[in-house]
């Protein structure tokens, strides 16, 4: 999967750092997200608090590292980010936390991938800003506290309900990312344009914007391929039909699905009629693991309404049908 331009995952080749937006209002889009956190930040600037501590959930590529270096910034305070793969042992994080500056955010990605033991570490740290440490073993062993400095903890993850609950309900704000609105991503191109120098005609940044899966990393990535194509073909701005010929060749169709997708939607259309069928034999039959299918592949194809995910299994929607050119089955209604 990781080969597929259309991941919203991150790919080496991002150079999503260059296309940061530094503060909430050069931040495109998640209207709620930003004034909340505006509101947040500004009233524990104004006490001269640490932020609560603040959970970013939704897809992959909307923000949420970006997010959480912004809320570094208004606070006025420093990042460290890691993530939760990589956090091996309790005591690595315990390193990380009593190394914190006063005031850190701490940006913890894929939180919900955090071993059982490191996670236990968190909840005092998160609750009492506190370390408790086990010396000895055996019936000599006891256990010690030390204080930590006052931080804000930034966890992100795709969804909500992949985190234990003592560990959702440590978090003060939390906050859901959603996908980006057509016009939204307009911006977003429009702006990313402008940072590399680049020029692109409104409908040139529009049909990008309409093929980005609502993905903001995406409309990045697409938008640095579709320049290639431009500077090969000497055209003097991204328009259009610069863009549609380069996404075309590119196989990245005019709902923004790629040949991944396309296989995901065939598979139910051809092999199961449309479905109801379970996500782990779509897996299987994709040979994608479980978590790709449900975090990559289906968010953006139930949010465009090809597909509704149902207690019995994922079925394709009437627009499914008409988005693959086949007919729909007898007896069955869109
Ligand atoms: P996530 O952590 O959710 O996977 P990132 O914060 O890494 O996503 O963002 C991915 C890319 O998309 C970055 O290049 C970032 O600059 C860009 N981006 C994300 N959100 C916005 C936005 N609201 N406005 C402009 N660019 C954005």
């Amino acid at each position: 999967t990781d080969a597929r331009l259309t991941t919203p995952n991150r790919r080496p080749e991002d150079v999503d750092a260059a296309l940061r937006p530094k503060s909430l209002d050069d931040f495109v889009g998640q209207k709620a997200a930003r004034d909340n956190l505006r509101v947040f930040t500004s009233a524990a600037k104004a006490r001269g608090d640490v932020l609560d501590h603040v959970l970013l959930f939704g897809p992959p590529g909307l923000g949420k590292t970006t997010l959480a270096q912004i809320v570094a910034r208004e606070m006025g305070v420093g990042f460290r980010a890691t993530s939760g793969p990589v956090i091996a042992k309790s005591g690595d994080l315990a390193a990380l936390l009593t190394n914190l500056e006063d005031g850190d955010v701490l940006f913890i990605d894929e939180i919900h991938r955090l071993q059982p033991a490191v996670e236990e570490v968190l909840y005092p740290a998160m609750e009492d800003r506190a370390l408790d440490i086990m010396i000895g073993e055996g019936p000599s062993a006891r256990s010690i506290r030390i204080d930590l400095p006052r931080f804000t903890l930034v966890g992100a993850t795709t969804r909500q309900g992949l985190l234990t609950t003592p560990l959702r309900d440590r978090f003060g704000i939390p906050i859901r990312l959603i996908f980006y609105t057509v016009d939204e991503l307009v911006s977003v191109v429009t702006r990313a344009a402008g940072l590399l120098g680049l020029a692109i005609a409104p409908d040139g940044a529009r049909e990008i914007a309409r093929r980005a899966r609502g993905t903001p990393r995406i409309a990045g990535r697409l938008l640095r391929r579709v320049r290639d194509f431009a500077d090969v073909a000497g055209a003097p701005e991204v328009d259009a039909a610069v863009a549609d010929a380069a996404l075309n060749r590119l196989e990245v169709d005019k709902l923004g699905l790629d040949a991944m997708d396309r296989r995901y939607l065939r598979m139910i259309a051809d092999i199961y009629r449309g479905g109801p069928v379970g996500v782990e034999t779509l897996a299987a039959g994709l040979s994608e693991p479980r978590d790709t299918v449900e975090e990559v592949i289906e968010p953006y194809l139930i949010q465009v309404g090809l597909v509704a995910r149902t207690a019995r299994g994922r079925c394709l929607n009437g627009a499914a049908w008409t988005h693959l050119g086949l007919p729909m089955p007898e007896g069955m209604q869109g």
